[in-house]
């Protein structure tokens, strides 16, 4: 077979194929459109997970009788001019391929009318082809109707998933519009039923409790103004306190410029502001908002518009890292052990319908609602004054506090401790013990390369290590914390530390290292303490940041309130 120039249907349901691929893409340049023309209510009609019928009504400016062919030409668009808007693109659509695309592999019907016209529009296509068109009244906006979609595309409608998987993949797209939107009203209607509305009066969080119910949306922690602003970058959004975690990444949405993105280091930079506060393996919730001049991101990098690239992506990692971190840090409270039975006006399956306005728990959300909050105080962790009453099993520390039992885990809370006293010395140079004699010590081929390219650092934590050929490096001083740990153990340890993190960011391969050393470093659980080394431990705990999280993110401690300790006696409500 030679050589030959496609025929236009064909060529056109190929790139149709790249914007197009299920139902929830439809939707998406739908959706996209109608916030483009300025719509204040959207409207979203879906039948069969969107196979059979998907409508979407907006109140936006609508398209003059005169162009509404033209939009449904392949690279036809009102949004860009010239190569040189591509710099700075201000709208979520600007390759005019949408409505082309979807009329390639559907049946279209849309009916608009230009708010400076009398009358309205509608046009149908079939294939692409135009098989209907005249003029109809509608007050000013834009109805699009996409029935049968990919009618005439056998293998593409083979591929499409059960009307449930191909609703919730629409569902994901909607609930990340009325997030990045919350000023636009947004209406779901499957199958003839409303299953979603947000308010669109503005309210971030109204809108956060309609998407993730009000245990998790009212829980979330609102980055504060102050921490957005990193020259030209703005991090806004929601991030969930280290109480509330899930077990992969699906739960950190990403906005650039109103865009929801796809963006693996983006989101490396909201799990890194974590480190330490989560447990290994758990990720947080948020809802983060980058906001930047246009030309300082490319959005021009995929058909589907979900990959973006930065001018200078590092200054935006730590612009987020650092925004979610100062969001994070301190709002985490001391997880209790779970009441006896679950809180009665925590609705938990029930989804809570937005138009119901619910009001929202201002205060700092504790983990367990029911309990009462910490007491307010001046320490920085906001840990109260805690009285030592004696260790358990050689392994947890008992103390009474005003607000009930604490069980501390001295080990995680001697890392805390270790950890944080490490962190704030780093910079004048940690403590450090000089070896009597040098030890050489082999670390494995993958992490030699990332010690050998922090000797610097480790030296300034009290580490200080020389090069002694292939994968042998000679340890010449420990922290004085770790005086009498083996060398070998304390490499080998920070080593595998070094391996593991990623980050460009200095502090936190510092962090790392730190956290090598004190897990090392701190006493281990079945170690006799005298009182005094206990309440040692304890003023060291109450002076820390974080005090209620070990550097691994592991609870240093629990509480059992009094209110608990009541109920469990049979004593009523506290009495
Ligand atoms: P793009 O959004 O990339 O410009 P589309 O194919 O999605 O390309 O749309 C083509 C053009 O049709 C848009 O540039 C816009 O002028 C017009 N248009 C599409 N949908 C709407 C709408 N809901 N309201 C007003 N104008 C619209
Ligand atoms: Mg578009």
């Amino acid at each position: 077979m030679g050589i030959r120039v496609l025929p236009p249907e064909v060529a056109s349901q190929i790139a149709a194929g790249e914007v197009v691929e299920r139902p929830s893409s439809v939707v998406k340049e739908l959706v996209e459109n109608a916030i483009d023309a300025g719509a204040r209510d959207v409207r979203v009609e879906v039948r069969r997970g969107g196979k059979t019928f998907i409508r979407v009504t907006d109140d936006g400016c609508g398209i003059p009788a005169a162009e509404v062919e033209l939009a449904f030409h392949r690279h036809a668009t009102s949004k860009l001019a010239s190569a040189d808007d591509l710099q700075r693109i201000a709208t979520l659509g600007f390759r005019g391929e949408a409505l082309a695309s979807i009329a390639a592999v559907s049946r279209v019907t849309m009916v608009t009318r230009a708010a400076e016209e009398e009358v309205g529009t509608l046009i149908r296509l079939e294939g692409g082809r135009v098989v209907d068109r005249r003029s109809s009244g509608r007050p000013p906006g834009t109805t699009v109707t996409v029935e049968d979609l990919f009618f005439n595309v056998p293998a593409r409608r083979k591929f499409l998933r059960s009307d449930l998987t191909e609703r919730r993949h629409i569902d994901a797209w909607l609930t990340r519009y009325a997030l990045a939107y919350p000023y636009l009203r947004f209406t779901v209607v499957h199958d003839g039923r409303e299953t979603f509305r947000s308010p669109g009066n503005g309210q971030v969080r109204e809108v956060l409790v309609a998407v993730f119910g009000l245990e998790v949306g009212g829980a979330l922690l609102e980055i504060p103004e102050e921490a957005t602003v990193d020259g030209r970058v703005r991090v806004t959004g929601f991030v969930s306190p280290p109480s509330i975690h899930r077990a992969n990444r699906g739960h950190i949405t990403l906005f650039v410029n109103g865009r929801w993105v796809q963006d693996a280091r983006l989101t490396y930079a909201v799990v890194q502001a974590y480190h330490t506060l989560l447990p290994t393996g758990r990720y947080p919730v948020a809802v983060v908002s980058v906001d930047l001049p246009p030309e300082e991101v490319d959005v021009n990098v995929h058909p589907a518009k979900v990959e973006v690239r930065f001018r200078d992506a590092d200054g935006v990692f730590r612009a987020v890292q650092r925004a979610v971190r100062r969001t994070v840090v301190g709002g985490a409270p001391v997880p209790s052990v779970a009441p006896p039975a679950p809180a009665r006006w925590i609705e938990r399956d029930r989804p809570i319908p937005a138009h119901r306005r619910v009001e929202v728990p201002k205060a700092e959300p504790a983990a367990v609602p029911l309990q009462p909050p910490l007491e307010p105080s001046a320490r920085p962790g906001g840990l109260p004054p805690l009285r030592v009453i004696g260790q358990v099993g050689a392994t947890y520390i008992v103390a009474e506090g005003p607000d009930g039992l604490y069980l501390i885990d001295q080990h995680a809370a001697h890392e805390r401790v270790l950890y944080e006293q490490m962190m704030t010395r780093r910079e004048e140079g940690v403590p450090s013990q000089r070896l009597l004699e040098p030890v050489t010590v082999e670390v494995s081929p993958e992490v030699a390369p990332a010690v050998e390219a922090r000797l610097e650092t480790l030296a300034r934590l009290g580490l200080e290590v020389e090069p002694f050929g292939g994968n042998h490096f000679l340890v010449r001083s420990l922290p004085a914390v770790l005086a009498h740990a083996r060398p070998a153990e304390v490499l080998l340890e920070v080593a595998e530390a070094l391996g593991e993190t990623r980050s460009p960011v200095e502090r936190e391969v510092e962090e790392a290292i730190v956290c090598g050393i004190c897990k090392r470093a701190a006493v281990k659980a079945g170690q006799v303490l005298t009182r005094e080394e206990m309440e040692g431990l304890i003023r060291s705990l109450e002076r820390c940041a974080s005090p209620r999280t070990c550097p691994h993110g592991r609870p240093t401690m629990i509480r059992i309130t009094v209110e608990q300790l009541a109920k469990e006696f049979g004593r009523g409500s506290g009495r």
